[in-house]
Order: C-alpha cells, then structure tokens, then sequence
C-alpha cells in the first residue's frame, strides 16, 4: 500500500466537498504518482487540520478529490521564527526546506549590513516552504515575511520573544544549558546571519537588547545554511518540540 500522498490546499477542508487540485498538483498525483480514481490522499491547509481525500475525477489536465474526514485536528507545532539574512538560490532553498522541517512558524528574512542578495524571490520561498510542509507532515505551512531592514526589525523586537542570536564570534561554550533555562511555553526566535557574519554596530546592538539571547554553535565557523540546522536542532532539543 503506498502511503498517501500529502497535498497543501488553500480552501475550506469539509466532509464530501469536492476539490479541484492545482495544475502541478493535478500533474504530481495523475502523471508523477500515476494515481488512479479512488485512491487516497491526505489534504491539509494550515486551518482545518489533515483531512483523507479520495481522487474522485482525473480528467486531461485536472484532478479532483472528493473529501472524507478530518483525521488530524489543527495543531499550532511551536511558536518559533526564524530570522535569516537571505541567501543566493540554492542555497537558500535549502535553508527554507530546512527551517520547515525543523518546525519554524514564520520565516523572516531580514536585511544585514553584509547581506548578499537583498532581492529576494518570496512566492519561491513560499513554494519551498510548502514542499517541505507536505513532506513532513506539519499542519500548516510557516508564513514567509517580505524582506525587511535587520534594524527595523530588531527596533521593533516584541519583548516577550526571545531571540536566539547565533553570534560566530561568541566565545564557545554553554548553548544547551543557556537554551534548556528558557521555559517550555516561551514564544522563540532563531537568527542567523549571512555569509559575511554581523557587523559590529549589529553586535553591539543585538548584545545589548534585553530579549536577545546570543549563543555560540562551537569553534568551527559553518556557513549560514549549516547553522540554521544546527541552531534550529539545538532549539527543538533544549527547549522545543522535540523533548
Ligand atoms: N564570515 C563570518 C562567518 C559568518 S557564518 C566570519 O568569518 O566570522 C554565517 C552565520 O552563521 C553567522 O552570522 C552566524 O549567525 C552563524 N554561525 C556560523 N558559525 C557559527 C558559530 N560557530 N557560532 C554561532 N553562530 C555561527
């Protein structure tokens, strides 16, 4: 029995409604899965929980599923952003994927003083997060912010948010027990920087702001899109879902 496949839906999920697929998802289920009427499929869209569906219909170019029941109820997975200065593509591919898979609520790309690419495409950003939202089985897919300046966020940080701040230049030591003090139910961020680290201005200000937490990820230097794994890991572990 193949396990069924997992699809995002931007419509209201409701037993016996019947739902017709996008173009791409109507090619990955008919062509790429080769999938037959009757068959199931899970549907999810970030509000009504999972839902069993069923192809009901595929016709040329379009195939509709027919919805059964719920058999997952909407969960909200932690409250968790992650703060990134943007990457060049792949890479950052990579980093969306990955901050999805490791439970990140809202992506928010923020603009540093040596960020690389500061144009950033968001509907690709969107389209990675809910590629690695339907492989991984979460209920709702992260919100991707539009890119916005490192300052003004920061200026505008919500006191009640700590926010992780992975600083290459931290003295090593000591992250598990400074993130395992922070209590279970406290609302998180994670930031990492670009390639060309953090500047000192932002040092400075990001050391002196009472919510920011600055931990170091170990002697070797890794580059950005290693240490969102390796922060967001750090944070599941310590003080996260994963406990
Ligand atoms: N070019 C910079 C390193 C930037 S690494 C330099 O040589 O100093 C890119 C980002 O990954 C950093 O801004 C930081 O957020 C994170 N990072 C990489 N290694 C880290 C480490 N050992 N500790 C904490 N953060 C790290």
């Amino acid at each position: 029995m193949k396990t069924a496949p997992r699809l995002f839906l931007e419509v209201d999920l409701a037993p016996g409604a019947a739902v017709a697929v996008s173009a791409e998802q109507a090619n990955y289920l008919a062509n790429v899965l080769r999938l037959a009427v009757g068959d199931p499929v899970l549907v999810f869209n970030g509000r009504d929980g999972e839902w069993r569906a069923r192809i009901s219909l595929i016709a040329k170019r379009t195939v509709t599923l027919t919805i059964d029941a719920c058999v997952r109820p909407q969960g909200d997975g932690p409250d968790l952003h992650y703060l990134f200065a943007p990457l060049k593509h792949s890479r950052l591919d990579y980093m969306v994927q990955k901050a999805t898979e490791l439970g990140a609520a809202r992506l928010r790309p923020v603009l540093t003083e040596r960020t690389q690419s500061r144009r950033v495409n968001s509907e690709r950003m969107r389209a990675n997060a809910v590629e690695a939202a339907e492989q991984c089985g979460v209920l709702r897919v992260p919100a991707v912010d539009e890119p916005a300046e490192f300052a003004d966020v920061l200026a505008a940080w919500p006191a009640d948010r700590t926010l992780v701040f992975c600083d290459e230049a931290a003295a090593p030591g000591g992250p598990v027990s400074a993130l395992a003090a922070l209590a279970r139910d406290r609302p998180l961020a994670v930031l990492v920087g670009p390639e060309g680290g953090f500047s000192p201005t932002e040092r400075t200000r990001l050391l002196a702001h009472p919510a920011v937490l600055a931990i170091s990820l170990g002697p070797r230097i890794m580059r950005a899109d290693t240490a969102a794994v390796a922060a967001l890991a750090l944070v599941n572990a310590c003080c996260g879902d994963w406990q």
